[in-house]
């Protein structure tokens, strides 16, 4: 197994700008996980482990795309109806069998290969069909409705890279292709918990100053989402030797331990004295609003990161970091999240230097895109994801944002479903 190289993350710096850390992440992160080959209906969410590299053409041979009459274009009289005798008939997976001679029609349905002599298909709609005959309308182009053998996949042609998440059309891709497995990387093994004294499971008593975790089943569904096996290892609480002791037993077995909470520096905040005993870590203090700082390091080798435990900072910075760590270790591509263009419903001012994420709706104004954002912008305020379409993305150049002003708007559903 690939592991973190000692220095993997450190950074000197004070603050850490967004970019830089992914960037860290790109150069010295790599694929922990090894290939193994999955029938094709057990592959959707897998990573391919090498290029698909079509063994055939798709379409394997020319066909219509239409019901209707294949022809020879040159039969064809350029300014008046032409009327030809319907010499055979063609359906899909029924073949002509024989060559079009000149002269003739042959019905055709769609699917059916184009038989050889025939370029060209006039839809149904556009015949007059007389005893035996068709009149056939003038004006139609040659090759009209006929698709190429190899016009989707050309055989040699890399249908799908290695790398990449797959996705139900990929599957759908890979079927045409004639494949009923594909090599892909074997699943992250996460460990998942939560951390902090006042966490309480969900569906048990609360008690005084206790509140639920709300944390660890989002970021369990965020990780099944990118394709990982999750170990849930409950909540655990703010000290430093049982979270040295369950770190440890986490680092058996698992290939990155991903954390919510005591990852600040407060005297309460013991994962950063638990990674210390037993590792090293490395505090990303990143230049990111909301967010905390985010730790990463290494338990006995393998990967750890301690996200913030505030809601929203840690679904924002699983989004920016874990989201990509996570890729990177998997063995896929980079998916850098398409960002959109959209007018700012609101005025906005910040601080120069640092990326903010702010939370917003989309809506629809004649024919161009406004984000109204979230009232309130606590890292608390899960309601704010809740409602909310994606994060306004105001970027470390921005420090006062005029209503109507063009911004970058990333859809939770790039990131985070
Ligand atoms: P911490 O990062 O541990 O300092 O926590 C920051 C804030 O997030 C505190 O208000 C915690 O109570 C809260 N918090 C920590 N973990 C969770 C969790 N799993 N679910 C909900 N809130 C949490
Ligand atoms: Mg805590």
């Amino acid at each position: 197994m690939a592991q973190l190289s000692e220095d993997c993350f450190a950074f000197g710096g004070t603050l850490l700008g967004v970019d830089a850390a992914l960037a860290l992440i790109d150069q010295r992160v790599t694929p922990v996980v090894g290939a193994e080959t999955v029938p094709l209906d057990e592959a959707c969410g897998r990573i391919l482990a090498c290029d698909l590299v079509a063994q055939m053409d798709v379409p394997p041979h020319a066909n219509s795309a239409v019901d209707g009459y294949a022809v020879a274009h040159a039969d064809l009289q350029a300014d008046q109806d032409t009327v030809l005798p319907v010499g055979g008939r063609a359906a899909a997976g029924h073949p002509l069998g024989r060559p079009v001679a000149r002269g003739e029609a042959i019905r055709i349905f769609t699917g059916a290969p184009m038989p050889d002599g025939a370029d060209t298909v006039m839809m149904q709609e556009d015949c007059v069909v007389e005893a035996g005959r068709v009149r056939l309308a003038a004006g139609i182009k040659q090759g009209a409705n006929r698709r190429h053998a190899g016009e989707d996949v050309a055989r040699g042609a890399v249908a799908l890279p290695a790398g990449r998440r797959l996705k139900p059309a990929d599957l759908g891709l890979a079927a045409a292709l004639g494949n009923d497995r594909l090599p892909v990387f074997r699943a992250l093994r996460v460990a998942l918990l939560s951390t902090g004294d006042e966490v309480r499971e969900p569906g048990t008593a609360l008690g005084p100053g206790a509140i639920y975790d709300a944390n660890r089943v989002m970021l369990m569904a965020l990780l099944c989402g990118l394709g990982c096996i999750v170990s849930d290892l409950g909540i655990r609480p703010d000290r430093a030797a049982a979270l040295a002791d369950t770190l440890a037993a986490a680092s058996a077995g698992h290939d990155l331990i991903v954390t919510s909470g005591g990852v600040s520096t407060g005297e309460e905040d013991h994962v950063r004295a638990a990674i210390e005993r037993l590792g090293r870590i490395d505090f990303w203090r990143l230049a990111i609003k909301p967010g905390r700082p985010v730790a990463l390091g290494q338990v006995k080798g393998v990967p750890l990161i301690g996200l913030p435990g505030n809601p929203v900072a840690a679904a924002l910075t699983f989004a920016v970091l874990a989201r990509p760590l996570i890729l990177r270790l998997a063995g896929a591509a980079a998916e850098p999240p398409l960002l959109f263009r959209v007018a700012a419903g609101f005025a906005y001012r910040k601080k120069a230097g640092r990326r903010e994420y702010l939370r917003a709706s989309l809506e629809r104004d004649g024919g161009s895109l406004i984000a109204r954002r979230y009232p309130k912008d606590g890292a608390g305020i899960l309601s704010s994801i809740v409602q909310s379409d994606g994060f306004v993305v105001l970027d470390e150049t921005v420090s006062d944002l005029a209503p109507g002003a063009t911004v970058d708007f990333l859809p939770f559903s790039e990131v985070i479903g």
